[in-house]
């Protein structure tokens, strides 16, 4: 139930969502419509994603807490909102994670890193992960997670802050510098957004590493495009090494195809249980690697992000491969996850 006076007169008390209703279940339900608590607004999605981490909450990998309504790619307009920086009618695209803005790592600018991670009362939230998501006709989104769009922007493309965020981010962490010759390894949606915004950055070379229909998209975006049982000669030759692919085998020849003294960051493997081996360790030590972990979008990526793609300097048009009204979630669903016609994302319409 909203509260008085902030909504928009047109928002129901009921709405249609996905509805994880346990490990390996789905539904497409009615629910009731969130209510307008403070520090957050109600959003109208109007575009929404399907990304490989829905398949692990899915699949209960995370500590999810069921039924659970999925979704954090998404962006749409407020619908009901008490905040005067976020008025009704504003068009926002939604950034996923949300410190609880007070602990250690809150405080240095690490809100990824929350202390407090999943703990609702503190007011930390993971969007679509620890509180419901945008795979629905509404959303309740904290403030601190809005991200306005600039008028050049589409909803559809505006689905895209958090993604972008998480690819810019891990350029950053590799102190990308102007001429730079980069591998992405991974031809998945984030490595084709780090793929573009390595060259924004001013790479003087990029090259994607990947395989099938994924790294065919890809060719029009990089440099080169080597697919990954040809990489072998890629060995050493690289400033920056930027992994999205989340398997050890990547891990290791994304190690291996840094140069001495280059940078790699390994973004992929977010879940437990990947386990690194096969590293001969004096390839990091004499070699004088910059070895980074990188996790998700802090600091603005996702803003820093939003201005190239405003600018055009960044699209994302090619990598939405697939639309389906929300309605169609279990088509839409079958298609991304058995990666049909390479399927990149696919979008979906409340
Ligand atoms: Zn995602
Ligand atoms: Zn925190």
């Amino acid at each position: 139930m909203l509260r008085r006076g902030s909504a928009a007169p047109d928002v129901p008390l009921t709405m249609r969502a996905v509805v994880f209703h346990k490990p390996n279940e789905f539904g497409i339900d009615t629910v009731d419509v969130p209510r307008l608590v403070p520090g957050q607004v109600v959003v109208r999605v109007r575009a929404s994603m399907i990304c490989a981490s829905d398949q692990k909450i899915l699949a209960g990998k995370f500590s999810t807490l069921y039924p659970h309504i999925p979704g954090h790619e998404f962006s749409g307009e407020i619908a009901a909102s008490e905040s005067e920086a976020w008025p009704v009618g504003r068009r926002v695209g939604v950034e996923v994670h949300v410190g609880c803005g007070v602990c250690v790592r809150c405080r240095e600018g690490m809100y990824t890193l929350c202390l407090n991670y999943g703990k609702r009362e503190t007011g930390h939230a993971h969007v679509g992960f620890t509180i419901p998501g945008g795979l629905a006709q509404f959303a309740a989104v904290p403030t601190a997670a809005l991200h306005a769009l600039p008028d050049r922007i589409s909803f559809e493309e505006g689905a895209w802050t958090d993604n972008l965020g998480i690819a810019l981010w891990a350029l950053e962490r590799g102190r990308l510098a102007a001429g730079d010759h980069v591998i992405v390894v991974g031809s998945g949606a984030i490595g084709l957004c780090a793929t573009q915004l390595a060259r924004a950055l001013g790479a003087g070379r990029v090259t994607l590493v990947g395989r099938g229909a994924r790294l065919g998209r890809g060719r029009e975006l990089a440099d080169e495009a080597v697919a990954e049982a040809d990489s072998a000669r890629l060995e050493g030759t690289a400033d920056l090494v930027v992994e999205f692919a989340g398997t050890a085998e990547a891990a290791r020849e994304a190690i291996g195809m840094a140069r001495r003294g280059g940078r790699v960051v390994l973004g992929g493997a977010t879940g437990a249980g990947v386990e690194l081996s096969g590293v001969d360790l004096s390839t990091i030590v004499r070699g004088n690697l910059d070895v980074l972990g990188s996790l998700a979008n802090p600091r603005g990526a996702s803003a820093r992000a939003l201005a190239l793609l405003a600018d055009g300097r960044v699209s994302v048009g090619a990598l939405i491969t697939h639309h389906y009204p929300l309605e169609a979630f279990r088509d839409a669903w079958k298609t991304f996850a058995e990666r049909r016609e390479g399927a990149i994302r696919v979008m979906l319409a409340p």
